[in-house]
């Protein structure tokens, strides 16, 4: 997914636009900026590129789902359904509002299983948050059906999924708010930072407002701007904006490029015996940055991962031994490793969901291996590194079906 990888002159120039005049804030300053709104800039083309009516920059993808949860009314003692896998960072986030994180099943598209939602709603649910985990994108039909029937907020954390599709709509703007990453090993990056994407004008001008302190930001005179809502600060930097102007100009390239790797690595391994692919909704929206697969046995894909490493192969993740993307690993949450106190029912809330046991999530992301796709091979360095992929599961399928 690194957008890094191709950081270039086209940065330093954007990055330059700034230095030239000094004015590394978002707002105000209108006569020395000398016309450069880069965050606004990003702003008009986050819409342009991906359809959609508003988007907020923010300073993190963490951030942005903190603003996000906000902006949607989402508050204390609320429960937030997120899957069992993700990055840390969607707990931490609805814990930050006074919310309960509800972790619930995955399935193998590697995201939430409808019928799990289904089952882990309360009385006290107020909002389904898909992952559109390593580029791919949740059964966003299913889980919206569910949210209507429910009355429920869609909040889609697509931080990992920048310029995924489904079904011809850009992940991340088709529930009631989406959010990005840019921090630095995401699709597209701005060092550090995120944005929220909505089509409700409401969400917007409150994201807007609760991410500046509660400015309402209308006329020229920031001193004399009401602040109708408290808020917090979560803004972005020009400096840190007019490097996304630069990599979200480039992104369909770095899609191409993802696209035509993974699929390079798909074909070696795709008549490996034993080895399945994550279900992906709509094949044709995924970016490529990920190639998620599955061996027959958590020993298997254990050894497969220990090899992989042990050959030199970087790059590919077995999460389930990750300390930050799966439930298994998150000790300081099912411990309640709170530097500060929480209110009494929002702790048993917390402590409750993350320490129940999922043996379905279990079942899959032990078997799970997923490889990444580097924009910087050209197609005979992707071919070789599928080739010994390929020949390390094939050897590990082999051992442990003889030994079966
Ligand atoms: C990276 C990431 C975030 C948080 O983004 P930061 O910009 O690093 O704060 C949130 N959710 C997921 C799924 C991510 O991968």
């Amino acid at each position: 997914m690194p957008g890094y990888e191709l950081f270039g002159a086209e940065e330093r120039k954007e990055v330059n636009d700034v230095l030239e005049t000094g004015i590394l804030m978002r707002y105000g300053f209108d006569g020395p900026r000398k016309g450069i709104w880069k965050a606004k800039e990003l702003e008009q083309e986050i819409n342009k590129t991906f359809n959609v009516a508003h988007s907020q920059l923010l300073s993190s993808g963490t951030a942005a789902l903190t603003v996000a949860l906000s902006a949607l009314g989402i508050g204390t003692g609320d429960e937030v359904i997120m899957p069992t896998f993700t990055f840390v960072a969607s707990f931490e986030a609805v814990i930050s509002v006074g919310a309960i994180p509800v972790m619930c099943d995955i399935d193998e598209t590697l995201t939430l299983n409808p019928k799990a939602v289904e089952e882990a709603i309360t009385p006290r649910t107020k909002a389904v948050m898909p992952v559109h985990m390593c580029g791919s994108m949740a059964q966003l039909d299913e889980l919206k059906a569910i949210c209507d029937k429910h009355n429920l907020v869609l909040l889609e954390d697509a931080c990992q999924a920048i310029g995924a599709t489904y079904k011809g709509k850009a992940v991340g703007t088709i529930g009631h708010a989406g959010t990005f990453s840019f921090d630095f090993v995401k699709i597209i990056t701005t060092a550090e930072g995120g944005a929220v994407l909505t089509n409700s004008k409401e969400v917007y001008e409150k994201c807007d407002q609760f991410s500046d302190h509660g400015h309402d930001h209308i006329g020229k005179d920031r001193g004399a701007d009401l602040h109708p809502y408290l808020g917090y600060n979560f803004r972005i930097s020009e400096l840190h904006a007019a490097v996304g102007l630069a990599q979200i100009r480039k992104l369909s390239q770095f899609l191409e490029m993802q696209k035509r790797n993974n699929r390079i690595i798909y074909d070696a391994l795709k008549d490996v015996p034993g080895i399945s692919f994550r279900v992906i909704p709509d094949p044709a929206g995924d970016t490529g940055s990920f190639l998620s697969f599955f061996l027959p046995t958590e020993d298997m894909a254990r050894t497969a991962a220990a090899e992989l490493g042990a050959a030199g192969i970087t790059g590919n993740f077995y999460w389930y031994d990750n300390n930050w993307h799966y439930i298994r690993k998150w000790q300081h949450l099912q411990n309640g490793s709170f530097m500060s106190r929480l209110s009494e029912d929002q702790k048993k809330g917390v402590m409750h969901y993350s320490n129940m046991a999922y043996p379905v999530s279990d079942a899959i992301m032990s078997r799970c291996i997923s490889s990444s796709i580097s924009l910087l091979w050209d197609e005979a360095q992707a071919k070789d590194r599928g080739q010994k992929i390929a020949d390390i599961l094939k050897k590990v399928v082999a051992a442990h079906t003889v030994n079966a």
